[in-house]
């Protein structure tokens, strides 16, 4: 008996249908939200003049502090819509972490750190990026000084916290960047372990793209009676970004696929993914070998060398950049208007993910699948999944980018 009801219980929760909140305001103007005055200044400044969709409904939430729930679409002014909250609620004149935003990678959280400190420019805002693979005496010496706001990886941050020169007494907020990504398998432990250490009444944020079924579902473990603005399935795909497919019959077609369209690679600029860093230390290899010029990217390299080839991609004096999953999430290259799965990804999510790198903030992009007959089963599941529209490429694809 007692399994049968255990059972039941587990039945009703995945019945559960999650959707955004009743009560979510939509805000139209960043005037409106009577921010302080020097973020606003620092908005405007920034270049932005009007809240995207996701800013209007989920920056006062956050600012009121409110356990919030944040989805959109991505390119869509997620990082921002975080940010300016998190520097509105700040007390500058305590420096003392406030606020610890975390983020499946290295290059995501530093890109956070940049954009809260140009949007709290007029702030005198202290804001650190704590990270793997950079010194550690560093690291101590900046939060030593004190930051309001820390950016950072989960193993890094734990690792200060734990020496105590991260203080959590004054964190009243966590954001989980990409956070179906962070409470998934391989973060969950080093989340909890980072959690533990918060006070106990500390504001939780959860800001992604994606959020499957089973992620919302756990939330209600660590949030409390959270403002929800989702984004049903068949919505999560953007206009802007046309899908295609070629069809190869052999996984060595792919190679001559790409050399092909290496020219529509170069109009802006480009990021291919593989699945795996070997493959993308090959791919890089015979791409060399047959005199394309293309920069790579992946989790087995020194940062030092990771920094320098994400400097030199962001400049535009690469435009090219053959990588892993290691940057399908978050990162911001205004400039990149095309994606190549070379291999489809290994979730539903990580699509999502990889093709939102082109298409930022409403500018046309291409997402170019390279399929083998076993691989079109998959695609075609993904198309299904988000009601979305993957068709053959066309000759003219050049002029879509
Ligand atoms: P997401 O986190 O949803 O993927 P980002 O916050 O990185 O999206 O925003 C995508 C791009 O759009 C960035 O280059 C950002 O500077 C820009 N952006 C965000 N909000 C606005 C806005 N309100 N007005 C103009 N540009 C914006």
């Amino acid at each position: 008996m007692a399994s049968t009801s255990k059972k039941s219980v587990t039945e009703d929760l995945s019945n559960v249908e999650f959707e955004t909140s009743e009560d979510v305001e939509v805000v139209p103007t960043f005037q409106s939200m009577k921010l302080r005055e020097e973020l606003l200044r620092g908005i405007y400044a920034y270049g932005f003049e009007k809240p995207s969709a996701i800013q209007q409904r989920s920056i006062l939430p956050i600012v009121k502090g409110r356990d919030v729930i944040a989805q959109a679409q991505s390119g869509t002014g997620k990082t921002a819509t975080f940010s300016i909250a998190i520097l509105e609620k700040l007390d500058t004149a305590l420096r003392e972490t406030q606020v610890l935003c975390l983020s499946p990678t290295r290059e995501l959280a530093v890109q956070i750190q940049k954009v809260i400190l140009a949007l709290g420019d007029f702030m005198n805002v202290q804001c650190h990026a704590c990270i793997g693979g950079t010194n550690l005496g560093e690291d101590i010496r900046k939060l030593d000084y004190g930051q309001h706001v820390v950016s950072g990886t989960p193993g890094r941050v734990f690792d200060m916290i734990k020496r105590r020169v991260l203080r959590t007494r004054a964190i009243k907020m966590l954001v989980l960047d990409e956070a179906d990504e962070m409470l998934n398998k391989g973060f969950k432990e080093q989340i909890y372990d980072v959690y533990r250490y918060l006070p106990p009444a500390t504001q939780v944020c959860l800001i992604s793209a994606t959020l499957p079924h089973e992620i919302l579902e756990m939330t209600s473990k660590f949030m409390t009676d959270p403002i929800r603005i989702l984004v049903k399935r068949d919505e999560l795909t953007l206009e802007g970004i046309k899908q295609f497919f070629v069809a190869v019959e052999r996984e060595e077609w792919k190679f001559d696929t790409l050399c092909d369209l290496y020219d529509t690679l170069t109009i802006t600029q480009a990021v291919i993914f593989c699945n795996t860093k070997r493959k993308v230390d090959w791919l890089t290899e015979k791409m060399r070998e047959a005199n394309f010029t293309v920069s790579s990217m992946h989790g087995d390299m020194p940062q030092k060398e990771r920094d320098e080839i994400m400097k030199e991609f962001r400049s535009g004096q690469t435009r090219v950049l053959i990588t892993t999953d290691v940057w399908a999430r978050g990162i911001d290259v205004q400039q990149v208007s095309l994606v190549i799965n070379y291999d489809l990804p290994n979730n539903r999510e990580l699509y999502i993910h990889r093709i939102g790198r082109s298409g930022r903030f409403g500018r046309k992009g291409v997402g170019i699948n390279f399929v083998k007959s076993d691989d079109i089963r998959i695609l075609r599941d993904i198309e299904q999944y988000y009601s979305t529209q993957i068709d053959e490429m066309p000759m003219n694809v050049a002029d879509l980018v």
